[in-house]
């Protein structure tokens, strides 16, 4: 679109600011472009609850064309929960919305002095009172703004985000969420409610029937892996592998202690499983632009909700394998719960666990926890209990930050707290995903799984070796440790800095090689490399590691949990820092590096 908007709430002003040609070759767009102007733009150790913390909202460069399966966008700033560069990405209909209203990005600063919204409802921008929805859920918000805004795409934060809770997110489509960093905690400190857009501008396409054509192409080449008749992405969504994944070893089980033999066996799993969820379908859904459509409304009468989203794998996994409970009901109810409050429910899962296993060890005592009887796959108290989190009512405001902060607040169980740098781990585990441990550990956004983890994007149950992009292949010996591994975890994690930045949904590489280059050729004109698109990807990598190492972070410093461990991860690193051309000491970018990736204005902050 050529243009991004800055907003300052403090003063209530608007800007719009050119954004030259040459910053989307180098950036793309998402959290690429954000990172150049977030990084540029926010003081050193920035307080990221106050007023000169940035929060941006970026779509992908491809996202808002009929390029299929590239609808995401990112939020992206400095984490509260982490202290480290955090973004956070999320599919549905509010990033081509942002295309839409004539930007490729919204970057907003300072603090309203009250409750407000930002409307950008055909190109008319303004900054409005929210006071009569301050309080409400991310579902009653929506559809209040829905009413007097109609056709608009919101994004909003609920009770979480407004009580500062460092595991929040920000929702958009009534249940989609920017979960992960606690980004929903910047939002509430902002006093911004919600972002509303209505947009009616076109992208400018430099080859449309090139376009059209490659869309047919890919539409009709996809095949989704199916058993039966079923076709598990597009019938069962992600939740088709709850049961396959803990069944591997690949799900973590009782807080990261438990294993699916012993403790949460094929009994417990045949309740929860995509088939069992299947039931409840009332139909299906997808984002912007995709033919897979992974997600679905359920209609559940059993507990009263009318309508709600299908949880995800990462959902159930929280609060199904990990807390050992069976209860799928619960699993549902909880899912609403969290979308409803605006927060994580990885991290919210994570920091049940770890009270739930403080209690089972006699570190905590009814008293403590507000009389819940917090037993392993007790459902009934397991949903109190995210209710009080959501809130911060009583034992529910200690734990609203995340098991790290709880374990210090309360002086107790931190060997329970399951986290990287304060962020709970995803439902992945690096003893089956080999370099997930290294992505949890050092990613510069800690404890994530989609991260450009290596072993998840080739090594899946479904996934097919040098499938992920025409134009790209792996070196042919990259499962062992060798020099081609070594290879293959730069270029893979710089792959998916670069394609994630393009909006492209993770689950295409499920599907059949993605013609990426070609789609931005027919978009943009370029005549572009899946090397260049590495390049473009190992810039985006290195910014984000520097906006860390000006903060004064080390990351090799940062160690996992001990169940949480597979192979030797800081072995695996400091090959990743050489190959990078970081320093494997202390991770910080080369001179020459950053002045081989345009990255020279960073060099005045790290030398
Ligand atoms: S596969 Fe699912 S998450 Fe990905 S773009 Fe399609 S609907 Fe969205």
């Amino acid at each position: 679109m050529g243009k991004i908007l800055w907003v300052d709430l403090t003063d209530g002003t608007f800007k719009e600011v050119d954004v030259p040609e040459e910053l989307y070759q180098q950036y793309l767009g998402g959290f690429g472009l954000a990172a150049k102007y977030i990084y540029e733009n926010t003081p050193k150790n920035v307080d990221p609850l106050g007023p000169d913390a940035i929060l941006g909202f970026f779509p992908g460069f491809l996202t808002g064309t009929l390029a299929p399966l590239t609808g995401r966008y990112m939020v992206a700033g400095k984490s509260p929960l982490t202290g480290t560069w955090g973004d956070s990405h999320c599919g549905g209909f509010f990033g081509p919305e942002i295309k839409k209203s004539g930007y490729d990005g919204i970057l907003i600063k300072g603090i309203a002095s009250s409750p407000k919204i930002i409307t950008i409802i055909n190109n008319e921008k303004q900054i409005i009172d929210a006071a009569d929805i301050w309080g409400l859920d991310t579902i009653e918000t929506e559809e209040r703004l829905l009413d007097r805004y109609s056709g608009s795409r919101i994004a909003s934060i609920g009770v979480a985000g407004e009580k500062l809770s460092l595991i929040s997110g920000i929702v958009n489509d009534k249940g989609r969420i920017a979960a992960r960093s606690g980004l929903g905690a910047v939002m509430g400190s902002k006093k911004l409610k919600a972002i509303v857009l209505k947009g009616n501008q076109k992208i400018e396409l430099e080859d449309k029937d090139a376009l059209t054509q490659l869309v047919k192409e890919y539409n009709n080449g996809i095949s989704t892996a199916s058993v039966g008749s079923i076709k598990l992405w597009s019938d069962l969504g992600t939740p088709w592998m709850n049961d396959i994944v803990a069944k591997t070893g690949d799900a973590p089980i009782k807080n990261w202690g438990g294993t699916s033999a012993e403790d949460f066996t094929v009994e417990n799993l045949n309740k929860i499983t995509g088939l069992e969820l299947d039931k409840f379908k009332e139909k299906k859904y997808g984002c912007f632009g995709c033919p897979v459509q992974c997600g679905a409304i359920l209609k559940v009468p059993q507990i009263n909700i009318k309508e709600t989203h299908r949880p995800e794998y990462e959902t159930c996994a929280s609060f199904g394998h990990l807390l050992l409970n069976d209860d799928l009901l619960s699993i549902i109810e909880i899912n609403e719960l969290c979308n409803r409050g605006g927060i994580d429910t990885i991290s919210v899962g994570g920091t049940v666990a770890y009270t739930i296993e403080c209690y089972e060890n006699g570190l905590l005592n009814n008293d403590d926890v507000d009389g819940l009887e917090l037993n392993w796959g007790n459902s009934k108290a397991i949903v109190e209990l995210v209710k009080k989190i959501i809130n911060r009512n009583g034992i529910g405001d200690i734990l609203a930050d995340g098991s790290k902060i709880a374990s210090e607040k309360l002086g107790k169980g931190a060997e329970y707290a399951i986290h990287s740098m304060g962020q709970e781990l995803a439902m992945h585990s690096p003893k089956y995903y080999k370099s997930l441990g290294m992505s949890y550990a050092f990613d510069p956004t800690p404890g994530r799984h989609t991260s450009g983890c290596l072993d998840i994007m080739v090594g899946g149950p479904l996934m097919k070796p040098d499938g992920l992009f025409s134009g790209f292949s792996l070196p042919k010996k990259f499962k062992r440790p060798s020099e081609d591994r070594n290879e293959a975890l730069k270029s893979v994690s710089a792959l998916w800095q670069a394609t994630s930045c393009t909006g492209l949904c993770e689950f295409a590489y499920f599907f059949q090689k993605y013609p990426l280059i070609e789609f931005i050729k027919s978009i943009a004109g370029w005549d572009i490399t899946m090397d260049d698109i590495v390049k473009i990807g190992k810039r985006i990598q290195t910014l984000r590691q520097s906006f860390n190492i000006r903060e004064g972070i080390n990351m090799t410093k940062n160690k996992l949990p001990e169940r949480a461990v597979g192979v030797d991860y800081v072995a695996d690193y400091r090959v990743y820092c050489e190959s990078f051309g970081w320093d494997p000491e202390n991770g910080k970018p080369l001179k020459e590096t950053l002045s081989e990736l345009n990255l020279d204005f960073v060099i005045k902050d790290l030398y």
